[in-house]
């Protein structure tokens, strides 16, 4: 399936919550979700209260959506955390938090997790001091990201080395902001997932 390449504000308002995909936007009062509160359509105002299905299809939405991951690869993952000792939903969200795309965005480098894919796929970052150009790589501990060297000299990524600056970055990953890198030192845990997600309403929509 082709990649959604409509507007970000109607997949917020689709699922009814803020899913910060614009960047500063998202903190304005220009934010589609604090404007109107209806889904988006012709009868979006109409729409009835949903069952058990709804909820968890939603939430899965929600999270692919959230983190730009399309249904087979999110599929994969749910796969992969079902194998994976421990709490399957939060071994998802571990998966989906060791994305290159959501550490360059965690790193502060992005102002969305959309940014941060279309830099790596320019093949502004290395990882591990090799060249990388995909998005959806997950990182493990040990992992080293950083600009290229090339790249740290354009005025784009001066302005976004400056801007991450301020940026508040989790505690699994130790950010070198003097040489615009960052290592991950632990793996996410639930805790350090900022969105309120109910990951177990997607357990059991793919467990059924
Ligand atoms: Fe979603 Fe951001 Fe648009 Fe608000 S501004 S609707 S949070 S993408």
């Amino acid at each position: 399936m082709a990649r959604y390449t409509g507007p970000s504000c109607k997949l917020c308002r689709r699922e009814g919550k803020k899913l910060f995909l614009k960047g500063d936007r998202c903190l304005s009062d220009k934010c589609a979700v604090a404007r109107r509160t209806t889904v988006p359509g012709q009868h979006g105002a109409g729409r009835k209260q949903i069952k058990e299905y709804g909820l968890q299809h939603r939430e899965k939405m929600t999270a692919r959506r959230y983190y730009g991951v399309q249904e087979k690869q999110f599929k994969s993952y749910y796969v992969k955390a079902d194998k994976t000792a421990g709490v399957t939903g939060e071994n998802l969200l571990t998966i989906l938090e060791c994305r290159l795309d959501n550490l360059v965005y965690r790193m502060g480098l992005a102002s969305s997790r959309k940014e941060a894919r279309q830099l790596i796929r320019h093949a502004h970052f290395t990882l591990n001091g090799k060249k990388v150009d995909i998005p959806s790589i997950i990182c493990k501990v040990g992992d080293v990201v950083a600009v290229k060297e090339k790249s740290k000299g354009s005025e784009k990524f001066k302005a976004l080395i400056e801007a991450s600056e301020t940026a508040v970055t989790p505690k699994w990953l130790e950010v070198d902001q003097a040489n615009a890198s960052a290592k991950m030192i632990a793996m996410p845990k639930r805790d350090d997932v900022d969105f309120p997600f109910e990951e177990q309403l997607i357990v059991e929509l793919y467990s059924k």
